[in-house]
């Protein structure tokens, strides 16, 4: 399926690693910077899916202004955060390929299924 389009969008979230190296790091936010990547074939209108109602849904499930540890449990780690957000998106869009979340503009983490 040669195409893939991407959709992106940032959303201000808190969190604290209930683990990390043995003990728990204090309550900080991020802004997340999230990368939808949908794979496919064209439609007859020659589009793979529709950008405005895939950014509407992203932005209708990202935990804006929450608090991580409680909208995803367990250590709230950027990759177990992509993985959350790739789950939500398959349930509209099945062409969803993998899912992109940056912590930081230095550091990202994605989630895919073959
Ligand atoms: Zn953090």
């Amino acid at each position: 399926m040669p195409y893939r389009v991407k959709v992106v969008r940032e959303f201000s979230a808190a969190h604290f690693l209930k683990r990390y190296k043995g003990k728990a790091e204090p309550l900080h936010g991020h802004n997340y910077r999230v990368e939808v990547i949908l794979e496919g074939d064209l439609n007859e209108e020659g589009y793979l899916a529709d950008f405005l109602e895939v950014n509407a849904y992203l932005k209708s499930i990202l935990p804006e202004h929450r608090n991580l540890n409680e909208v995803i449990g367990g250590n709230s780690t950027t990759e177990r955060l992509a993985k959350w957000i790739y789950d939500r998106m398959k349930e509209r869009f099945p062409q969803v390929k993998e899912v992109w979340v940056w912590e930081t503009g230095r550091f990202a983490a994605s989630y895919y299924e073959e």
